[in-house]
């Protein structure tokens, strides 16, 4: 059978499940959309959603996915395309589907809503847990950040919380203690705030805890599918040299310092 690239549909199976706790309901639908020019993951979503019908042609419920911002902005719509990490406002069919065929799943390593919308909270717990945030009142007052250092922390910021790096991960599981590549690049980047630095021990003997920077196994999955292109690797490395010489140095400096 030839090629169906350059062919003006596209089937999309998705796998589905109608809540958390109906894993009963699990299965696979076929729906067949329109490829249009420049289409993408998202677009194919959109228009099983203006028209529920599989291939079969029963009338079905809209697909569930998480979908804010419709342009690379927000990570939510990540999910497994054809298996692979991906996220659907970017996926363009002429790259997932040269065949005429994909299939779309949610993201496996955190707890499922419906459909291919999943529950992320635990990233923000992760990021509570190792300390990483600036917890001192006032100080856009009292603390003066050189354009150079606001510089070296940007690109570190530009995290949406996807969970593609933790997907990735093979030392991250959903029942796990790992925290994960995200939120140790977040420690990274609150360290390296003026204000963020006030609380160091703390963070790094947090970070030095079970699931820290020791669960790490260099695997160095996280910084191949980082949409943002956030140097994770380096994240690590800084983090692990940071937590190796409070190890080694710490009693020198005081207990929480
Ligand atoms: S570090 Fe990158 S891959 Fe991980 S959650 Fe943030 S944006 Fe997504």
């Amino acid at each position: 059978m030839a090629e169906r690239r350059g062919s003006d549909k596209v089937r999309v199976r998705v796998l589905r499940q109608d809540a958390f706790d109906r894993k009963d309901t699990r299965r696979w639908e076929e729906f067949e959309v329109a490829r249009g020019e420049r289409a993408t993951v998202l677009s194919a979503l959109r228009a099983i959603q203006r028209a529920p019908r599989t291939v079969d042609g029963r009338a079905v419920a809209p697909v569930a996915w998480e979908t804010p911002c419709l342009e690379h902005a927000c990570g939510v719509c990540t999910m497994l395309v054809n298996g692979v990490v991906g996220q659907a406002c970017t996926s363009l069919l002429d790259v997932v589907a040269p065949k005429g065929r994909v299939s779309l799943a949610p993201l496996g390593k955190f707890p499922l809503v419906r459909d291919l919308w999943v529950d992320r909270q635990r990233m923000t717990d992760d990021v509570k847990r190792v300390r990483a945030f600036v917890g001192y009142d006032g100080a856009t007052d009292a603390l003066r950040e050189s354009p150079a250092a606001q510089a070296e922390r940007l690109l570190l910021a530009s995290c949406t919380s996807c969970g593609a790096c933790l997907e990735a991960c093979p030392q991250y599981h959903q029942n796990g203690a790992y925290v994960g590549a995200a939120a140790i690049n977040q420690a990274r980047l609150v360290g390296l705030h003026e204000g963020g630095a006030l609380d160091r021990g703390a963070r790094l003997d947090a970070l030095m805890g079970d699931g820290g920077i020791a669960s790490c196994g260099k695997a160095q999955n996280c910084v191949e599918v980082c949409p943002q292109g956030i140097p994770l690797t380096e994240s690590l490395g800084s983090v692990a040299r940071d937590t190796s010489k409070r190890l080694l140095f710490g009693w020198l400096l005081g207990a929480r310092r």
